[in-house]
């Protein structure tokens, strides 16, 4: 499998392949003390003239050309002139003075919330180009041949001049789906995943599959997510939904953000059998508040009317430690999974007190709450209780580890549902690292792997307790057409990954 896999927001439908290209740190850019002294405000009015003239040249296109009318606009506000020339009177330096004005008139739209907190990431990359347009700095030559592009922070102007046939993805570490720059990748067709806060492990030259549609980066894809996302590649269709009964297993799509449910609905999918929240929390110091976490959720479920939705609580993982929590547990599983919530309480009732409230603000809405890597039988019996204090209706845990397996009866005392993570259940069994050499998506095809999830699928039924799979093997097509034969009731799997799966399901009997 990958050497690693980063998380962010997908925008977009596509997956995109390619070396690395970073254009970081550009805020760090020594400028010449010449543009220092509040002599040059006249200047700086016609660099930002310049920029925002650039801007409203018009593309052709109508999505993009409101993008940057708007972006005109905020450029030729007068108050934004008028902080620059206050910050220059005491004495700033121009690039300073242009930043922070900018970012004070960030602020003050951040402080809006909402559609103008999305506008503000953009303020911020149009103070460097009119930087950059001031010091006559020439934007950074690109490459010639195909890459994907990685950066801090892009203007909308720079992503709508990008070309799609060179540039075949873009990664981000600000940004959101929603801002300027997202409605403009989407619109030119670049798969592109914003606001990765582990950007600074994409090192230049290093192949990366962009899969758009689930907001995952795979830092060196193995020959078989090649393969498997081949068939993505070229997919640009939109499907009808899936219809009841249609395949011999319900169908739904891994999501990371609120954002990625045009994919999921694109190809048909039943529904989300894995809502990722980490992207959530990950780059903070502090954790998400009550509110936000309520406006993506109800944002996610409101896409989603009717069908069933499957969220995940954080699964914290020792690869990106989060100031905010208390660590847990020892050995193998030290720092991993549910008992780390369970050290960290409010996190948790917060989480699920959001998605309580999320579940009420949609009356259509199916949720479905799960905890992730549960060890024993108690956490789950706990997780049942904290999950149905907070009047969420569906509770399940996902069986990551072979000591659940044992226990798992136990397990599903208070339990209405299963997810089956092969990504850490294969690793766990077989004792390889998941990114490491030698692990593969067909580690869930090994007999041990099978035995443990024939047992689960055993004793949930037994119960009539539905089972699912949620983990890269979902996608893979032999290990799909296996699961099916063991006996489980849905496959979730990445959106761009379901056409393929979906078509291969159909043939079978
Ligand atoms: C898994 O382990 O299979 C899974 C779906 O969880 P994640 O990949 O997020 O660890
Ligand atoms: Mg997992």
């Amino acid at each position: 499998m990958a050497e690693r896999v980063l998380v962010g927001a997908g925008v977009g439908n596509g997956v995109g392949i390619g070396p690395v290209f970073r254009v970081i740190d550009r805020n760090q850019r020594e400028l010449s003390s010449a543009i220092g002294s509040r002599h040059n405000l006249s200047v700086i009015r016609a660099a930002i003239d310049a920029v925002a003239d650039e801007i409203e040249q018009a593309s052709g296109r109508e999505d993009v050309d409101a993008v940057m009318s708007a972006l005109g606009m905020m450029l030729r506000d007068a108050s934004l002139l008028e902080q620059v020339k206050a910050r220059l009177a005491d004495g700033v330096s121009a690039d300073r003075a242009i930043r922070g004005a900018f970012a004070q008139f960030a602020r003050s739209l951040a402080s809006l919330g909402g559609y103008f907190a999305e506008r503000s990431d953009d303020l911020v990359a149009l103070a460097e180009k009119v930087i950059d347009t001031l010091a006559g700095v020439d934007e950074v030559q690109l490459p010639t041949n195909p890459y994907v592009l990685v950066t801090d922070n892009l203007s909308p102007m720079v992503a709508s001049k990008l070309d799609p046939a060179i540039v075949r993805a873009v990664i981000t570490r600000a940004g959101t789906p929603t801002s300027h720059t997202g409605i403009v990748l989407r619109s030119v067709k670049i798969p592109s995943v914003v606001g990765v806060n582990a950007i600074d492990l994409l090192v230049d030259g290093v192949d990366v599959l962009v899969d758009a549609s689930s907001g995952q980066i795979f830092v060196e894809p193995s020959a078989e997510e090649l393969e498997n996302y081949s068939r993505a590649e070229v997919f640009d269709e939109v499907l009808p939904p899936i219809a009841i009964g249609e395949l011999p297993v319900t169908v739904l799509a891994n999501l990371g953000s609120s954002a990625e449910a045009v994919a999921a609905h694109r190809v048909g999918a039943q529904g989300v059998g894995l809502f990722r929240t980490e992207l959530l929390f990950l780059g903070r110091q502090d954790p998400p508040t009550l509110d936000e976490q309520v406006l993506e959720y109800t944002r996610l479920l409101s896409q989603f009317e009717g069908q069933r939705v499957v969220v995940r609580v954080l699964d914290t993982d020792t690869d990106k430690p989060l100031p905010f929590l208390f660590t847990a547990g020892s050995g193998k599983y030290a720092n991993r999974g549910f008992q780390v919530l369970l050290a960290n309480q409010s996190i948790l009732d917060t989480q699920l007190e959001a998605l309580s409230i999320a579940q009420n603000n949609v009356p259509k809405s199916d949720l479905w709450v799960m905890a992730p890597m549960v060890i024993t039988a108690s956490e789950a019996n706990e997780f049942a209780r904290s999950a149905k204090a907070h009047g969420i209706r569906n509770i399940g845990i996902m069986v990551e580890v072979p000591e659940l397996v044992e226990v798992l009866d136990d397990a599903l005392e208070q339990i209405d549902f299963v997810s089956i993570g092969t990504n850490d259940l294969a690793q766990y069994t077989l004792g390889k690292n998941r990114h490491g050499v030698g692990a593969e998506i067909s580690d869930a095809r090994d007999p041990r792997v099978v035995s443990l999830i024939r047992r689960v699928v055993e004793s949930a039924s037994a119960r009539k307790i539905p089972v699912g799979v949620c983990g890269e093997a979902a996608a893979d097509l032999e290990s799909s057409k296996m699961f099916v034969e063991l006996g489980v009731d849905s496959l979730s799997a990445s959106p761009a990954l379901i056409p393929a799966l979906r078509e291969s399901l159909k043939r079978l009997p």
